[in-house]
């Protein structure tokens, strides 16, 4: 399999897209075609890990990993999925048993177990105003070779949070920047273009345009959507949370590749860049709000490129792929709903996909479960007026002791920071 730039015209393999992150003239990796897999459909019940070794089987050919996908894959994807029933029309994809109870870990944990197997002596630099920090910190966490920088916004990140950065040692290095989540992206940008650090160091990031952390993300859509099929005998809709749009590209891919996925409708929360583009046919980015459902707080989705790259008129875009904006109120009003009808409690993400599929007219409706709502508590039991009781997962991160270092939002603090330590 060869990738190739969203603007450009060369194709590399698996290890070079897995190294570079971002492609030709600043575009992201696509693979060159979607194999069509659909006799995953016929074949017998396989477990997770050993459906998605044959899932992404196709994509590492021709990379010095091929060999080592089936082990990848026993260390990165290493937790369970689960898919339950709300009523006989409506279930929900619980994506946030791994160890820091987001989807994230899918992506973040093969991307690090890819990278321990090719790479040697990286540093990686992470901006973070959340779930990526805490995921790719985690996930890093042991392999020795790889040191990881995350850098968080002191005080805009809730207690929780932080303390899923800082509580890691050895390789990880967390930095809280005395400034905005904005500081922490230029800081890393202005890393990737100084001297300094690049003769000092090999860089490389783990944000979420990789195709090594997207690629994973498509085994739990056709897992959960074959498994469907082989019970009801009829495709399953999903409506996934969407922000980078990251998720939602690994769904369209696995339909793509012939699995029997029906309707794709994204949730949005009041960033309504996608929305917008498919009612009106015109893409506008824009400026970031700040909702309740703050992971998906992105005005300019990264991943646009890559479905756009798929369905290049908006008459294709809209046949294949469906949007509902959600507001903060209606957050609000479906964690109430929701936790009143099923005695379920939503994450504020996941309550966005609750929203909309209760707009859905279709049965077999699946809403995708970004992250477990004890990430959320902060927003979620004022709403509920009722505790979370804490994930075992969780519960392990926040009794570890935290080390960070602070500095101020400039270069030079960074260079101070990252080597007195190397
Ligand atoms: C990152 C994130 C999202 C958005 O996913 P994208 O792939 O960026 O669209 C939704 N929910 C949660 C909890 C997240 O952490």
């Amino acid at each position: 399999m060869k990738y190739h730039s969203t603007r450009g015209t060369k194709s590399v393999n698996f290890n070079d897209a897995l190294s570079s992150g971002l492609a030709e003239n600043g575009g992201l990796f696509v693979p060159d075609f979607l194999p069509d897999l659909s006799e995953l459909i016929t074949d017998h019940q396989l477990d997770h890990q050993s459906f998605s070794a044959k899932l992404l089987a196709p994509f590492l050919i021709g990379s010095t990993l091929e060999n080592d996908l089936e082990t990848i894959i026993a260390q990165a994807l290493n937790f369970p999925i689960d898919c339950k029933f709300l009523s006989d029309k409506l279930s929900v994809l619980e994506l946030f048993h791994g160890p820091t109870l987001s989807f994230k870990d899918f992506g973040a944990r093969f991307l690090a177990n890819c990278m321990a197997k090719s790479q040697n002596n990286l540093s990686i630099f992470v901006a973070t105003s959340g779930d990526t920090g805490s995921a790719v910190a985690s996930s890093f966490y042991g392999i020795d070779n790889i040191n990881v920088y995350v850098l968080f916004p002191k005080n805009k990140v809730t207690q929780r949070q932080q303390a899923q950065i800082c509580c890691f040692d050895r390789n990880i290095h967390a930095i809280e920047v005395e400034g905005t989540f904005d500081d922490c992206q230029r800081l890393v940008k202005q890393a990737f273009s100084d001297p300094i650090f690049n003769q000092q160091l090999t860089l490389s990031t783990a944000n979420s345009i990789n195709i090594a952390r997207l690629l994973p993300q498509m085994t739990y859509y056709a897992f959960t959507a074959v498994n469907y099929f082989k019970k009801h005998r009829q495709k399953l809709n999903f409506v996934i949370p969407a922000g980078n749009l990251g998720n939602a590209t690994a769904c369209v891919y696995a339909r793509e590749m012939q699995l029997p996925i029906g309707q794709i409708t994204l949730a949005t929360n009041a960033n309504i860049t996608i929305t917008d583009y498919i009612n009106t046919g015109e893409y506008t980015p824009r400026e970031s709000i700040q909702t309740l459902a703050n992971a998906m707080d992105v005005g300019a989705p990264s991943n646009f490129e890559r479905l756009h790259d798929l369905y290049k008129s908006i008459d294709e875009f809209r046949k294949n792929i469906a949007a509902i904006a959600v507001s903060d109120v209606e957050i609000k009003q479906a964690i109430i709903d929701c936790s009143h009808a099923y005695n379920y409690m939503l994450c504020p993400h996941t309550a966005t996909a609750f929203h909309a599929a209760n707009h859905l007219a279709s049965e077999h409706q699946c809403i995708v479960s970004t992250a477990h709502p004890a990430k959320f508590e902060n927003v979620i039991e004022p709403i509920l007026a009722q505790k979370i009781p804490m994930p075992k997962n969780l519960k392990i991160l926040l009794e570890r002791k935290q080390t960070y270092s602070t500095i101020a939002p400039n270069l030079k603090a960074l260079q101070q920071v990252v080597f007195d330590r190397a």
